[in-house]
């Protein structure tokens, strides 16, 4: 470990969350396979190596599937909200390791301290909140038509959930999905991204304690810290009955149609190109605060992060205005400083396509009012820190309708608003949107089914930072799959209609007659 490693205090924080200088990628339960290659992961945050990962091999992945049945078949048995015990006492752990793995988030993956604290908040959440609903687990029960008969659906476990996740949030998608999956009666194998192996490998950890101190099956909770080809076995796999997948539209689209072939079920969330539309009655104050986190939070990292602004023309020059201000008192730099606004990309590729967007607008015809740049020098030795930029564009642009991962934020001007709500539903995406408006009117038509067509709508509020009680996701190249609150805990089971016949005669429905 690097001198610069321990100024950060990570060192501790790494003890801490049982992550060592080697460690084996694979776990089921406290069971760890490692016949793979070797991988290591880089901080964006200084462009330390942090640590080195032994992944899993060919020969592991049907160790873990195995395991996972074996684990399925027992767990399935135990009463939900018993399985919500377990969830609880997750989120207890949790919340005596929230420091450590909000730290760990921050420097593996890049975000601010706040926003990876915040994300250990939102896995602490939806721990309470799947608590609750594994005493929730309602069907229906309905008038049979046949006298003396009895109708009611019931909801079953799935068996095993795959999950594949992106690393821009490297420990709460995983939590989304788990919290729910379990109180199912499920056993789930993650996928991480390889680009944050460790936050995953500190999260399994940490599971693997609940698992041992209530002697359960090690297969309830698996992790497979390998390549995207492990993550594509997943998908292939008929012994994986639900692949919840978090990442580009790009893959997304080949595990929809992967999983699809093979009858399996998917949640896709995919992409985003998300918009605020500020109109001529906007409080401009709370639109600036809002579209500027939305823009640069998480570096421009998050699915949900503001890409485009809309703004009504009489308050266009303001508006530009008062956000070339802004982000000329930003400050980039480490994340773990809590001063700074902006923290890094997740690694140089990601550089990359920031300047390949930049250069791609500009040819456009993208006139940049905030110019763009890789940031180098001292505290900038990662090469992942860029400044944000803000373009007027149009919406047709090629680039503008393209989700590129980066702070880059496009101006747009209106005249009405159902012209505004034409030209935020004009991208193939459909993740987020808001309006800021003090305007009644205009606010319930954006609402309405005239208005967004994404699959979070917001009025007042920005487009990024979602709660964990609403159903999360998004349309079109989204996926349309959901995560996380409301009813979303049917995606992790299968529907089953029961009906019970307490006479002595066989009635058949339809009155249809069939004598012999
Ligand atoms: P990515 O698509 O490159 O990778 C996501 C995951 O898929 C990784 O674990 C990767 O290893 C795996 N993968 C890659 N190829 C695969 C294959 N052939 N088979 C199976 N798995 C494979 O995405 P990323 O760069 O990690 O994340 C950024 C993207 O994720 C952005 O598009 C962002 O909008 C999206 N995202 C969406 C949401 C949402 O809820 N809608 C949330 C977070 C991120």
């Amino acid at each position: 470990m690097s001198k610069k490693v321990k100024d950060f205090g990570i060192e501790k924080t790494l003890k801490n969350l049982g992550i060592k200088d080697e460690n084996k990628g694979t776990s089921v339960g406290g069971k760890y396979f490692a016949s793979g290659k070797t991988i290591e992961s880089f901080s964006p945050v200084d462009g330390n190596l942090i640590a080195k990962i032994k992944t899993s091999g060919e020969s592991d992945y049907d160790k873990v599937i195995e395991t996972a049945e074996k684990a399925f078949k027992e767990f399935r048995l135990i009463p939900a909200p018993k399985r919500g015990e377990i969830v609880r006492q997750l989120g207890q752990k949790l919340r005596e390791y929230k420091d450590d793995l909000g730290k760990l988030v921050s420097y593996e993956m890049g975000k601010s301290l706040q926003e990876g604290l915040g994300e250990v908040q939102e896995m602490i959440d939806i721990c309470d909140f799947a608590v609750g609903v594994s005493r929730q687990l309602h069907g229906y029960t309905m008038h049979s038509e046949r006298p003396g008969h009895r109708m009611y659906e019931q909801y079953h476990p799935l068996g095993i959930v795959g999950i594949i996740t992106a690393f821009n949030f490297p420990v709460a998608v995983w939590s989304w999905n788990t919290a729910l999956a379990w109180i199912c009666g499920n056993v789930t194998i993650w996928k991480p991204s390889e680009k944050t192996p460790l936050c995953a490998i500190a999260c399994q950890n940490i599971m693997n304690d609940v698992l041992k101190e209530n002697n359960l099956p090690e297969g309830i909770s698996s992790v497979l810290v390998a390549d995207h080809e492990v993550g594509q076995r997943l998908v292939d796999d008929k012994r994986v009955s639900l692949v919840s997948f978090t990442g580009s539209t790009r893959v997304g689209r080949m595990v929809s149609s992967k999983v699809a072939e093979r009858f399996g079920k998917s949640i896709l969330e995919l992409g985003g190109n998300n918009a605020i539309i500020i109109s001529q009655d906007a409080d401009i104050n709370m639109s600036i605060i809002g579209a500027v986190f939305g823009a640069v939070g998480t570096a421009g990292q998050r699915c949900t992060s503001t890409r485009r602004l809309i703004i009504h023309e009489s308050v266009y020059d303001e508006v530009k205005n008062r956000l070339v201000k802004a982000y000329g008192q930003l400050k980039i730099g480490n994340p773990l400083d809590e001063t700074n606004h902006v923290g890094p990309l997740i690694d140089v590729d990601a550089v990359n396509q920031y300047e390949e967007a930049i250069k791609k607008c500009k040819k456009e015809g993208g006139k940049f009012i905030v110019e763009g740049e890789v940031l180098k020098g001292k505290g900038y030795e990662s090469g992942c820190y860029v400044k944000p930029a803000i373009a007027e564009v149009k919406n047709s642009y090629e680039i503008v309708q393209h989700e590129t991962f980066a702070p880059i934020l496009y101006l747009i001007k209106y005249k009405t608003l159902e012209e505004a709500i034409a030209i935020q539903n004009d991208v193939p995406q459909g993740l987020s949107s808001a309006i800021m408006t003090q305007n009644l009117r205009e606010a319930e038509l954006f609402l309405s089914h005239a208005g967004s067509d994404c699959g979070i709508a917001n009025v007042n509020i920005g487009t990024s930072g979602a709660e964990i009680g609403g159903a999360f996701g998004g349309e079109k190249e989204t996926g349309g799959g959901r995560e996380s609150g409301s009813d979303v805990w049917k995606y992790y089971m299968r529907r089953q209609t029961n009906t019970i016949n307490y006479t002595t005669q066989l009635p058949l429905a339809q009155g249809i007659k069939f004598d012999i």
